[in-house]
């Protein structure tokens, strides 16, 4: 009898186990909708506080409020992780125009890029070279780029179903696109914005000059898509015209500045530590909302929605809000070294950084035999049209922490809309919609709740062997 019993206890265990699961979630997605916080979280982030660039008066109100959050939500602990951070401003708005003929100019929309140089007080006024991509400068050569403005004209691949993918085949002319350019006696650069429509928004982004000398270092600036086409139609016209730009942008000193952090210690495992995250910088054009603003708000969120369906967590559930995403990463790499310096482990950690849009499921960057328990999870997430569950990238922030062991995972919304708005003056409040903000964050919770409970090939697990 008492075998018996054992044996039925065994395969039964599973069912009820998968039951327990599936009304654990449906309390999350249900907690989210009827009394989410996300939301009300982020309009004050957006409209009361606005862009936080890093290093600005703004990024710090950001820190301030979201500290002051999460220490109104009951953790075991909140602090603050210092940083120095590189500080770069635009100063007064950008100026371009097109010069079809002498007197005859066309305004265009254009943005300095993150870490950009200023043009010499006057501006510069130059021919133009257009390319499609960076690998076209080498087939020109320097008698065709010297005293010229490069323009990068290469557009998002609107073949790209992920447009994130679009993204990444494109970025480098954003990033890398003065450093190359300046080799061959460029004097400027502008780049076609990283937008899949056509519109008058630039996009700001990030650059680096690499290894560049600081006075061979040139201007860089993005131009709205509208503004490309009509560049680049004129220049098919007459390839003599000329392009005219203004910016007076500066990187100042380091300033100090801080990771926002706040943890739920585990029951069972306090030291297995299972991170959720996104970046509290953004841009300065909009109000950061989507990027990344709706990131930070959802993992704050998560610890919330945890504690308010109450479940006790085995491990330690730590919400991170990086600073200085965009232009540095000096947040997460400040964060990894003190979690490898202190020997904390980290088990899993989840980043939102990808907008508040309707949420389609995770990428997870982990070992196969984790990625193959993930799986199982799956049919839990389909009740709420949660159904991609892919291996790929997790998010720059967390990055740093990758080891052998670790699952890092992203969030994955639907991303058809993303690139209208990122980094521009429209990455607003309005455009995040409340319940596919909620659906984000009960989708997080639930991934963390599933791995708090049956753990990794890594951790002190016993169940869901
Ligand atoms: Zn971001």
């Amino acid at each position: 009898m008492k075998y018996l019993g054992l044996l039925l206890l065994l395969l039964v265990g599973p069912i009820w186990s998968q039951t327990d699961d599936k009304e654990q979630l449906k309390e999350i997605y249900n907690a989210s909708l009827t009394q989410g916080k996300a939301y009300n979280w982020l309009n004050y982030l957006s409209n009361q506080i606005g862009g936080r660039l890093t290093g600005s008066v703004q990024a710090e109100q950001a820190v301030a409020f979201t500290k002051q959050k999460l220490d109104s939500l009951g953790l075991d602990r909140v602090w603050l992780q210092p940083i120095m951070v590189p500080k770069w401003v635009r100063g007064v708005p950008e100026f371009a125009y097109i010069e079809s003929k002498p007197g005859i100019t066309n305004n265009v929309s254009i943005c300095a890029l993150g870490g950009s140089i200023a043009t010499p007080s006057g501006g510069i006024k130059a021919n133009v070279i257009e390319v499609n991509g960076i690998e076209e400068l080498e087939k020109l050569g320097r008698s065709k780029i010297e005293g010229k403005i490069v323009f990068y004209n290469k557009p998002m691949d609107p073949r790209h179903i992920n447009t994130f993918e679009a993204y990444s085949s494109c970025v480098n002319q954003r990033y890398s696109g003065a450093k190359e350019a300046s080799k061959y006696g460029a004097v400027g650069i502008i780049v076609r914005s990283m937008n899949l429509r056509l519109d008058d928004y630039p996009h700001a982004g990030g650059m680096s000059y690499g290894e560049i000398p600081l006075n061979n270092r040139i201007p860089a600036a993005a131009i709205s898509t509208n503004g490309a086409e009509l560049l680049s139609t004129t220049l098919k016209l007459n390839p003599e015209i000329k392009f005219y730009f203004k910016q007076n942008c500066r990187q100042l000193q380091d300033v100090k500045s801080y990771n926002v952090i706040g943890e739920i210690k585990g029951s069972v495992y306090p030291n297995e530590v299972i991170l959720v995250g996104g970046h509290l910088d953004s841009w300065d054009l909009g109000d950061g909302a989507h990027d990344d603003g709706a990131g930070c708000v959802q993992s704050m969120e998560v610890l919330r929605l945890l504690k308010i369906t109450g479940y006790i967590p085995k491990r330690t559930i730590r919400v991170v809000l990086f600073m200085n995403e965009e232009n540095g990463l000096k947040g997460a790499k400040t964060y990894a070294e003190v979690a490898f310096n202190k020997k904390e482990k980290h088990v899993f950690a989840l980043e939102s950084d990808a907008g508040g849009f309707t949420p389609r499921g995770f990428s997870f960057d982990c070992r196969e035999t984790d990625f193959a328990k993930i799986l199982r999870w799956k049919p839990l997430f389909e009740p709420y049209l949660i159904h991609m569950f892919e291996q790929g990238g997790s998010g720059a922030d967390i990055g740093p922490l990758k080891n052998d062991q670790i699952v890092l995972a992203g969030l994955r919304p639907d991303s058809q809309r993303y690139f209208d708005h990122h980094h521009t003056e429209i990455d607003t409040f309005e455009h995040v919609n409340r319940r596919e903000l909620e659906l984000g964050a009960a989708t997080m919770t639930s991934l963390v709740y599933l791995f708090d409970k049956y753990g990794t090939t890594s951790t002190n697990m016993e169940g869901d062997k």
